[in-house]
């Protein structure tokens, strides 16, 4: 990987992108654009985790906690960014990790799970045996031990069609988007408007000390967050 200059001082963006280069054979190219428009989004917040995502990531942990059967789907950006990220948060809160794809195909399957499998997690993906019903053909595909029997389920840069499947499942659906208009981040019943790196530590965090937070309303947390970003641009 060509590792960008330490001392520029948007280090830490350059060596994302550098990573998604990287993973070029198992990260979608829509994956790139993906990630380009969280970027835009993460100036907005002026790069820092605001108070509103504090208050979902608490609410995450609180969910995590409570569940008999929490999950962690990664796709290719996921796995690309925060492989060590989902390990540790995974080992913290019990939860399982299911490789699920929206552009799934078995070679991209098979080496996301490779990569898991690198940072000390067996990751679910390969034998998807179940479906998530509402979607079409390959996008529906899961695995009846991870997704498909899960209760809680964290998907980070999820499609918002997908994310509607899932809580049409009856799943409670947490997930991790920096833009708070995307229907990923409307629908879901928590949404951490905050980049995957920089919260997936905080979350693990309060997990390991038992530090959730009970009471919190979604479209009240989007529209502060919303709020936070119109302040900044007009100050
Ligand atoms: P919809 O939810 O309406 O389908 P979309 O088409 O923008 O929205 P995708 O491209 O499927 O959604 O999902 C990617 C989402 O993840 C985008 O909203 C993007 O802002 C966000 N995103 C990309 N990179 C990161 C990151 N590193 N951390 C957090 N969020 C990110
Ligand atoms: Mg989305």
């Amino acid at each position: 990987m060509a590792l960008p200059p330490k001392d520029h001082p948007r280090y830490k963006s350059l060596l994302a992108r550098e990573k998604l280069v990287e993973a070029s054979d198992v990260v979608a190219k829509q994956g790139l654009i993906a990630h380009g428009r969280g970027e835009a989004f993460d100036y907005l917040l002026g790069e820092q985790t605001c108070l509103p995502a504090l208050s979902a990531i608490k609410a995450a942990a609180s969910a995590l906690i409570e569940s008999k059967n929490p999950v962690i789907s990664v796709n290719g950006n996921v796995v690309a960014l925060a492989s060590r990220e989902i390990a540790r948060l995974s080992e913290i809160s019990g939860a399982k990790v299911e490789v699920n794809l929206f552009h799934r195909t078995p070679e991209r399957i098979a080496g996301l799970t490779k990569m898991m499998k690198k940072v000390g997690v067996n990751a679910l993906g390969e034998d998807a045996d179940d479906k998530i019903p509402g979607l079409s053909s390959e996008r529906a595909k899961c695995c009846s031990d991870g997704i498909g029997s899960a209760d809680v389920v964290l998907v980070p840069l999820e499609d918002g069609d997908r994310c509607e499947a899932l809580v049409n499942m009856g799943k409670k659906v947490i997930t991790i988007d920096l833009n708070p208009l995307s229907r990923t981040a409307q629908t879901a019943h928590i949404t951490i408007v905050d980049e995957l790196t920089r919260c997936l530590p905080l979350l693990s965090d309060f997990i390991k000390e038992k530090k959730g937070f009970d009471s919190f309303d979604n479209k009240q947390c989007l529209s502060d967050v919303l709020n936070y970003m119109a302040e900044r641009i007009s100050s």
